[in-house]
């Protein structure tokens, strides 16, 4: 077994590293570089392999510093299959076709505003390309082997961390390698903790909290006084969120604050089709995560969802308090935006940060107290009070990474640390 690693080294995007044996040649993980220029830049660069050299794809989870380039891989000529757990399968569906459009929005603005340096400028994928990849994925099932090749079998087993997500352990010539993907924490209230491996030979092993401990607060308490605080004064909640995973969270912590009579009963909006596609799989594979059939339901069910343009107009034309679910998680496109623009000015309402901000995104200047935002060419005052949560991790910090390790009945003969940085600079999904 040769291995060599791609991507997510010395960074927590762009998740990629490559497993040769005697007869084949497989990925594991194929994600997008994200964040600064310099990364992202990374993802216009070859591959040391040629994409028809590789016999297969092994994918952990569908978050897009994981997934998001395989269908510029499929574009550049890879012809295998991508092997998913389903969950993750149906995560790629809304995912990546939604990552080729905003690829080809990138380029349709640089060749508008003529920023790039390449005339014109030309999309990494598009949104067809993403639609086409998905054609070639087979699903797996948990706990079973697979021969990929005559020299290399793998199992996927549960990493909780987001619907869908695995460990990857891979069999060659006697010898065990396991990919933890992203690993999820041990105490959430939807998803439940990664599942324990006993043996690898080698472990492949992410870090992103490698250096970090969580908040130990309840979220809950924390999420009912901000929204306790705007309602009090007759004002209304925005809350910018990251489409699958945290906007599914949130929906769970309002749903419980209602149930216990511990908020208002305030109407509750979903405005991200994205993120009512994600939420309605939690009804779908309702044995992957621990809410159960009727409390899924439920707590889908807390908010009303907005799904056409229309449906999303129609929310402000009562103007009493409510809460609204909206994406991006940074504000930096969807609807979200909208609402910003209408609900930032007034100082009785409240902006509630909830993940990651990346440096420069409109999530980062209103945490960084920013008195105007420019959207859609305009500048909106910024009046509303801005709050931020950080305990909604989905990753594991170093005591529950630790926690995992501990499962393992005989160290490994080798652990590689990636997906990480040299310095911990925010709160990562
Ligand atoms: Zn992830």
């Amino acid at each position: 077994m040769k291995l060599s690693f791609w991507g997510a080294t010395g960074t927590v995007t762009g998740s990629k590293y490559l497993l040769e044996t005697e007869h084949a040649k497989v990925l594991i993980d194929c994600g997008l570089f994200q964040g600064f220029k310099a990364l992202r830049e990374r993802n216009w660069q070859d591959l040391p392999i040629s994409a028809n050299e590789l016999s297969a794809v092994l994918l952990t989870h569908a978050h897009i510093d994981h997934s998001g380039y395989i269908p510029k891989l499929v574009k550049s000529g890879f012809k295998g299959p991508i092997y998913s757990s389903q969950a993750t399968f149906e995560l790629c569906k809304i995912l990546l076709p939604d990552s080729g459009f905003l690829q080809e929005e990138d380029a349709r603005l640089a060749n508008m505003y003529a920023y790039s340096k390449h005339v014109p400028a030309l999309p990494l994928y598009t949104k067809e390309d993403a639609v086409k990849a998905l054609q070639q994925f087979k699903m797996v099932q948990w706990g079973k082997s697979y021969s990929i090749n005559e020299d290399l079998s793998v199992t996927w087993s549960h990493a909780g961390h987001i619907l869908g997500a695995a460990t990857v352990l891979c069999h060659c010539d006697n010898a065990s390698i396991l990919f933890s993907g992203d690993l999820g924490r041990q105490r959430d209230p939807i998803m439940n903790p990664p599942a324990t491996i006993q043996f690898a030979d080698y472990l492949v092993l992410e870090s992103t909290y490698g250096n970090h401990l969580h908040a130990k607060e309840d979220p809950m308490l924390e999420i009912a006084k901000i929204i306790n605080k705007t309602m009090g004064r007759g004002g209304s909640l925005l809350i910018p969120a990251f489409a699958v995973g945290r906007a599914q969270s949130l929906l769970y912590y309002i749903y419980q604050l209602k149930a216990q009579n511990k908020i208002p009963n305030v109407p509750v909006f979903l405005d991200s089709p994205m993120a009512i596609n994600a939420s309605n799989l939690m009804a779908k594979f309702v044995k992957e995560h621990k809410l159960g059939e009727a409390l899924a339901a439920a707590v889908c069910n807390v908010a009303t969802y907005a799904n056409t343009p229309e449906e999303s107009d129609m929310i402000h034309s009562n103007p009493m308090p409510k809460i609204i679910i909206s994406a991006s998680g940074m504000a930096t496109g969807g609807r979200v935006l909208k609402h910003l623009k209408i609900m930032a000015p007034d100082p009785k309402n409240c902006i509630f940060l909830t993940g990651f901000q990346a440096a420069d995104t409109r999530g980062e200047k209103l945490l960084k107290g920013a008195k105007e935002l420019k959207i859609h060419g305009q500048m909106v005052p910024v009046s509303a009070e801005v709050a931020s949560i950080s305990s909604l991790s989905a990753h594991a910090d170093y005591e529950e990474i630790l926690y995992w390790l501990r499962g393992f009945v005989k160290a490994p003969r080798k652990t590689f640390i990636t997906h990480g940085e040299p310095e911990l600079g925010s709160d990562y999904n």
